[in-house]
């Protein structure tokens, strides 16, 4: 599926949002200025903001009509009653717990079944997972399948690695598993998907060993599509088919609306599960909210009931998929190496194959996503040993992540085709000069989810320096 020419939009545009371009003089300084972190870059000071697709959606005009029908009362709304009709249709289970968006749904799932010393196992932990799962006294393992390591072009890179799975279940003991996780789509190994295959075998495994299995779903309709174009008996299935047949191979979900809930805010647990339900809900009411609401207005229920249904409608999915995947190719031509194949709502860049005189422990992605910010006032995230790297408690030896990459996260029906070539000749700027960038360590760090508050020093005067 290489598109050649990006997709035309399936939409018009009804209001816009003004963006400025700064000079590259007062770029370089307000990436001083924050300490070499892009999450301290105020927003208005990007030109084309790739920091993340969570929350960062253009509603339409279907969600907007639907805000102003919101009910705000505190127990009971009509908002919730067509939240929870939609969940339910959707996702497939009986019960569903609103909250405030997908890390609160972790919080009041792991607090409550995440026993200290006991594992959770993923296909790949999101950052927010991991760090939920270990605030609790849990053990975060993933067990991503082997082609997610190799070049080949296979579709469902973001699969579970199943004889490992089912290895450790027997190493540790079910007793010991707090719960098994398929994140979908497989956010850190590339927004890759997850075959209908490949969860059947996880949910068979887990039937077996009695453990409870759940979706991290935020991009579940990213998802289907893959298995609609991918996985053969599915090619004349629609998108609500195919997520309904996930859904009832989970015992219960876990999801940040704020991606395909095509809402600027939002998340829930579902399950079937009567008695984890009031154990979950004690919790909830009181972290939370009341649970016809939990930390949304009735509007913002609203906009989700809507914008579940929108997110799964085939010429959206279409044209979502075939700009990134426009935009990846189109990094291939000028010598960017990325991540293949190209996943739902990302490109990811391999930064340590662009940039193979940076070691790793000075960060090649920062370097790589800083040097987006200073050529074309571009914001991309680094996922590499800046956000998974670690230190060895034992002898404080440095561990780095798997793979250094930089994360172009696409909003959904945000921007336009002449954004992405504009993003295209930042990067060939950035091919054209690469030897030359610099690496970066570490000045000052919290102790979970460091590259969202960490400050940061260059280690060689490029540019940036000679600003003073
Ligand atoms: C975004 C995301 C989360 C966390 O959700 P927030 O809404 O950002 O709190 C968890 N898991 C996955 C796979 C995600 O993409």
């Amino acid at each position: 599926m290489n598109s050649k020419r990006h997709p035309a939009e399936p939409f018009r545009i009804k209001s816009i949002e003004s963006i400025t371009l700064l000079s590259e003089q007062e770029r370089v300084k307000k990436l001083k200025k924050a300490n070499y972190n892009l999450f301290k870059i105020d927003a208005e000071d990007i030109y084309i903001d790739l920091l993340t697709d969570s929350g960062t959606t253009a509603l339409s005009n279907k969600q907007w009509a639907a805000i102003m029908l919101g009910d705000e009362s505190y127990a009971g709304a009509k908002s919730f009653k067509r939240f929870e009709r939609a969940v339910q249709d959707v996702f497939r289970h009986r019960y569903v717990i609103p909250t405030h968006q997908g890390r609160s749904a972790e919080n009041i799932m792991f607090s409550t079944i995440v026993k200290p010393g006991q594992y959770v196992l993923n296909n790949t932990h999101f950052d927010t997972t991991k760090g939920n799962t270990l605030h609790k006294g849990g053990i975060p393992l993933d067990f991503p399948c082997k082609e997610s390591k190799d070049s080949s072009d296979f579709a469902f890179k973001g699969n579970m690695d199943i004889l490992a799975l089912e290895e450790a279940i027997l190493k540790y003991g079910a007793d010991k598993v707090a719960m098994v996780i398929m994140t979908i789509t497989n956010n850190s190994v590339g927004g890759l998907p997850v075959s209908i295959e490949n969860i059947r075998e996880v949910s068979e495994l887990c039937k077996q060993h009695k453990l409870l299995f759940y979706f991290d779903c935020a991009r579940f309709a990213e998802n289907a599509f893959f298995i609609k174009r991918y996985e053969p008996e599915f090619a004349d299935s629609t998108i609500a088919e195919i997520t309904a047949e996930m859904f009832e191979l989970c015992d219960g979900a876990m999801m940040s609306a704020k991606k395909d809930g095509m809402s600027n805010i939002g998340g829930f647990i579902t399950l079937n599960d009567k008695e984890l339900l009031e154990q979950l809900t004690e919790l909830m009411i009181i972290v939370e909210g009341f649970p016809t609401y939990g930390g949304l207005t009735g509007r913002d229920l609203d906009s989700l009931a809507v914008g579940f249904y929108e997110a799964m409608e085939e010429e959206y999915l279409e044209y979502r998929i075939g700009q990134v995947n426009y935009l990846g190719e189109k990094l291939k031509e000028i010598g960017m190496p990325i991540v293949e194949p190209t996943g739902g709502h990302a490109i990811f860049i391999d930064a340590g194959a662009l940039l193979p005189h940076i070691p790793v422990d000075e960060f090649p992605g920062q370097s790589l996503a800083a040097a987006f910010y200073v050529e074309g006032g571009v914001r991309a995230v680094e996922i590499g040993s800046l956000m998974f790297g670690e230190n060895d408690t034992k002898t404080g030896k440095f561990i780095p992540a798997p793979r250094e990459l930089v994360r172009l996260a696409i909003p959904r029906r945000v921007y336009t085709a002449s954004h992405i070539d504009y993003l295209v000749d930042v990067a060939k700027k950035i091919v054209e000069k690469k030897d030359s960038l610099c690496g970066y360590k570490i000045t000052k760090q919290p102790k979970f989810l460091r590259h969202f508050t960490c400050d940061l020093e260059q280690l060689c005067s490029e540019k940036v320096n000679s600003e003073k």
